[in-house]
């Protein structure tokens, strides 16, 4: 039995219609639909579209071109998606043309000359192919469709089901169509709207764009997106600053190592340097030693295109994403509770929940449209709100009750509840038998945490544990929301399928405002595990080693067979790449050497690279930096294509603005790669609808079928969840007939234990360092970063409790050293009585561009999650004391040129004779700069063998071994230096 759907599943409306003041005003049909004149267009949807004033000749030529011949079948399809609508004049009766003037009465054996564009373009284009006299592929066409045959037959891919083998369209005419579909939209004084999706977190919210002359002019929330409603926060409202800005990578750049400058290069170069280096890697390493990494940032459609051409085409399961590091350990513990990964609920339960759990998510500042949609419920009717954290967030001030835990301890604090739930009775036990598996097995679990040792091991008061564990059990419908704080875990599934366990033994699940329901971080992190952009996965929610699953997938992409199991994750690649097992990454739409953890380890195993390949859109970010290959990528409002949001709507993003420079979408340069190694007709496709649609078919029958969706229904119908199987129905809720995805169809009780985190503080490391976001800031700043109104502080902090700052003689405003085994940094600190004591935070946004000396992730170490392989960054141990102020530098002539250049770059460097070293005052760092013969494979940093060997830098590398320099000095790590050919004279 599944719940009605949702009305505003329904109420959709098409992608485009007129900004403010554009001529005849949009009316609404009462179905929620914009209608009239200015929404004419709509079905276009890869770009802004004139829709006022008369087309300038440009457009007119566009209109007639391939673009709209190769729409035909979409548009078709989008058309008959919309039974009843018609054109209006701008009067607002029916049957107005192209500008909205009455249509010129057909006049008795005339046939009616069809003139609107958009999504009545399909008929146009075929009245304009016979104004022209049709030659070739246009005569092949129209003779096929007198034949009343399939008109785009040569057009369709050879993977489609069912479908002819094509003659495949050569790769220089599919540049050209794509290229067409990127030009941009000329002249004319009218605002376009076009709507789109916000690119930053997985709220997903909509967003209209107004574009004049190609070009973004405003921007604001789209209040009928059925998500959302309108709802934008600081950074979705500020996007339009991160399209335009003066270091856009606009055209690929190549050089043969890290030391040497970039020279630009044709698109072909680039492509074949790529290839080439893939080619080479296999041929001598084999396909195991090429790995791609994605992003969640990526539309569905480059993920789709990424994951065939690494696991289908080159045959590396290597293919792994930044989402490892965000989200994996909510995919593992769906699986494991209901055999599928994605959340059963969706956003309207916050409109309904009497009671919600918070449990390691600041919301208030990192989900705000969603935090505000709560708060909002919360003061039509009635909830309560218990938030848990080891921090005072701004989402603890607004909750009714905060559980300030000792940081990792959440599996012991939910199996404390569970056990007050036995323990009081509150369980109806006989239902959970019925209705959930491994009942018994948790039992048991749950009967090794009384809530008294709980208590204990949480730090706070048992009576609060089980009044938290009455409530959620009592409440007429309890949700439960989570993000980092419990996913950045080594025990980060263990803590979610705890509390996803709650709700089963307590019935909170599968009814309107029950349920847990995951705050996806990424905007498209629920498309990249769709497609299986995850190393441990296959497309479509399939797993690796179930054989028929692995079929379906070879027999869709027709590359043969798969390679034999699951990748590499995201740090187990750093691993391989230090071991030289993997040869070549391909980095998309990322930044690993700010955001993965030990980052110091990061940049020496990516400087060991034979090649990599960076696919962005800015020049420099931290990782471009290490790069060989520079490949410049379309960003937001710029592509066409898909993303699904936290509560599993899927919602078409836009193009409106052309990419700059040479900058193209992220599909289009896989494509041209998986062409250039040898497999053109796999990767043929000529534009991102088509992408999709052949991503959409692999998921038929499967748990997310979403068989119904495509660009044009998507245009058509709007946003929509899935499962939404074709002739079916879009489910906003999953699993309210207690049926899920498991072999008995019941969901499964997991029995966890509680563990501690990967590190406990010692003399040496007395302190736990949290990390997370500073408001309005997003990851690596590579896009917030460059939104001058976004940044609130000059420089980020490491904020201590007073009592903790004291002890290590640090005030506020004074710079600190902050340790942690592998790496330091120099922060100034604030102290905060918002943290527990014991306890220290740090905002982990900064990379080596702007800490060169020591960024957030050199802190972090590998540990990583037994099962969802995610590492523990929310927990590192670290020690801090006042920075010194001094550097005294012992050496020869080396000495002096590093003392210059520390001095350069504000460390206070002082060039002493070696016999002075030792008298150096307190605060004083004594450094010996040895040089020294480093000939050999080094790259730039190395260790010399042997226990306590000195580190050796290669200054000649470039700036990043004497950025290193100071963590290196400041970790009393004994140093070696080889610079003279790069370093000035003092
Ligand atoms: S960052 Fe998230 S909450 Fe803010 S506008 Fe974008 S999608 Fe919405």
């Amino acid at each position: 039995m599944h719940g009605a759907p949702r009305p505003d599943v329904r109420d959709r409306r098409p992608g485009v219609r007129p900004g403010p003041g554009a001529g005849a005003p949009a009316r609404r049909r009462p179905g929620g639909a914009l209608h009239g004149p200015s929404a004419r267009g709509a079905a276009e949807g890869d770009g802004p579209r004139r829709l006022l004033g008369r087309p300038d000749a440009a457009v007119a030529r566009r209109r007639r071109g391939g673009a709209a011949r190769r729409r035909l079948r979409h548009l078709q399809e989008a058309r008959d998606a919309r039974p009843g609508r018609r054109r209006r004049r701008a009067d607002g009766r029916p049957g107005g043309d192209a500008r909205g003037r009455p249509r010129a009465r057909a006049r008795p054996g005339r046939r009616r000359r069809r003139r609107a564009p958009g999504r009545d373009r399909a008929v146009r284009v075929g009245t304009a192919a016979r104004r022209r006299p049709a030659g070739g592929r246009r005569r092949l066409r129209l003779q096929r469709r007198d034949e009343g045959g399939d008109p785009d037959r040569d057009r369709r891919r050879p993977h489609h089901a069912g479908a002819d083998r094509p003659q495949h369209a050569g790769r220089h005419h599919l540049r050209a169509v794509r290229a067409r579909g990127r030009r941009p939209a000329r002249g004319g004084g009218g605002v376009s709207a076009v709507r789109s999706i916000c690119p930053y977190c997985g709220v997903g919210c909509g967003v209209v764009v107004e574009v004049r002359r190609g070009r973004i002019e405003a921007l604001r929330g789209d209040p009928d997106h059925p998500s959302t409603r309108g709802g934008l926060c600081a950074k979705g409202s500020r996007l339009a600053g991160t399209v335009r800005t003066g270091d856009r990578l606009l055209h690929p750049l190549l050089r043969a190592r890290p030391a040497e400058p970039f020279r630009r290069a044709t698109w072909p170069a680039a492509v074949a340097r790529v290839a080439g280096g893939i080619r080479r890697a296999t041929a001598e390493h084999g396909p195991g030693s090429v790995a791609l990494y994605l992003s969640g940032q990526l539309l569905t459609e480059d993920y789709y295109a990424a994951n065939k051409l690494g696991k289908g085409l080159i045959k590396t399961p290597n293919v792994d994403t930044n989402s490892r590091l965000c989200m994996s350990s909510t995919v593992a513990a769906y699986k494991r509770a209901f055999g599928a990964d994605g959340p059963p609920g969706c956003y309207e339960d916050l409109d309904l929940a009497a009671d919600v759990l918070i449990a390691g998510s600041n919301l208030a500042e990192t989900h705000p449209v969603l935090f505000g949609r709560l708060r909002a419920a919360r003061a039509r009717r009635s909830a309560h709100w218990t938030v848990v954290d080891p921090r005072r967030t701004a989402s603890a001030e607004a909750a009714d009750e905060h559980l300030q835990i000792r940081p990792g301890t959440d599996v012991a604090l939910l199996l404390g509840m569970a056990w007050t739930l036995f323990e009081e009775g509150l369980v109806d036990e006989a239902r959970a038998g019925r209705a959930c598996a491994g009942l018994d097995g948790y039992r048991v679990a749950v009967a090794a945490m009384p809530a008294g040792r709980a208590a204990a091991i949480c730090e706070v008061p048992e009576d609060r544990i089980r009044a938290a564990a009455r409530r959620f059990a009592r409440s007429p419908a309890a949700l439960s929301l989570w993000c980092q704080g419990l996913n950045q875990s080594s025990a980060g599934t263990d803590k979610v399928s705890a509390l996803i366990d709650l709700h089963l033994l307590t019935g909170q699940i599968g009814r309107p405002g029950a349920g847990p329901l995951s705050l996806t971080g990424q905007a498209n992190a629920m498309g990249g595990r769709e497609v299986g952009g995850l190393a441990t996965e296959l497309a479509c929610h399939r797993e690796w080693d179930d054989p028929e699953g692995r079929a379906q997938v070879e027999r869709h992409w027709g590359l043969g067979r798969l390679p034999d199991g699951p990748g590499l994750t995201a740090v187990e690649l750093v691993d391989a790449i230090e071991r030289r097992q993997v040869r070549v990454l391909w980095v998309v739409c990322s930044n690993p050497l700010a955001s993965l953890p030990d980052g110091a380890a990061v940049r020496s195993a990516l400087a060991r690279l034979d090649l990599l390949v960076v696919q962005e859109l800015y020049h420099p970010t931290d990782t471009g930096e290490l790069a060989h290959v520079l490949l410049p990528a379309a960003g937001w409002a710029e592509k066409t294509g898909t993303l699904t949001n936290s509560e599993r709507v899927v919602g078409l993003a836009r193009r409106a603005v052309p990419p700059p420079g040479e900058a193209r979408p992220d599909w289009e340069v896989f494509a041209d790669v998986g062409a250039a190694l040898g497999a053109p007709e796999a990767f043929g496709w000529l534009d991102a609808s088509q992408v999709f649609d052949e991503h959409v078919r692999l998921t038929a029958g499967r748990d997310l079928d979403m068989t119904a969706l495509s660009h044009a229904a998507l245009e058509a119908g709007g946003p929509a969840s899935w499962p939404y199987p074709a002739g079916g129905r879009p489910r906003a809720r999953r699993y309210e007939d207690g049926r899920c995805h498991t072999p008995d169809g019941r969901p499964r009780l997991v029995a966890v234990t509680f563990r501690e985190p990967a590190e406990e503080p010692s003399p040496t490391y007395p302190l736990r360092l949290l990390t997370g976001r500073e408001p309005d800031q997003w990851h690596t700043r590579s896009r917030s970063g460059r939104v001058a109104a976004l940044r609130r502080s000059a420089a980020p902090r490491l904020a201590l409790h007073p009592d903790d700052a004291r002890r290590a003689g640090v005030s506020p405003g004074q710079t600190a050293l902050v340790s942690s085994p592998r790496g330091s940094l120099r922060l100034p600190v604030v102290t905060s009585p918002a943290l527990r004591p014991g306890s220290a935070f740090l905002p982990f946004h900064a990379g080596p561009v702007e800490q060169p000396a020591g960024w957030p992730n050199v802190l972090p170490g590998r540990a990583l999650d037994p099962v969802s392989r995610q590492p523990e960054l929310k927990h590192t141990v670290v020690r801090v004391e006042p920075a010194a102020s001094e550097v005294a530098l012992a050496g020869g002539p080396l000495a002096d040129a590093v003392a210059a250049r520390l001095g350069a770059a504000g460390v206070r460097a002082r060039r002493v004779k070696p016999a002075e070293l030792a008298g150096a005052g307190p605060g004083v760092l004594r450094v010996l700069v040895a040089e020294a013969d480093l000939d050999g494979a080094l790259a730039w940093w190395d260790l010399a063998p042997g226990a306590g060997g000195p580190v050796l830098l290669d200054l000649a590398a470039g700036p990043e071994p004497l950025a290193l320099l100071p963590s290196l000095l400041a970790a009393g790590r004994p140093v070696a230096c080889r610079g003279e050919r790069w370093l000035p004279a003092p």
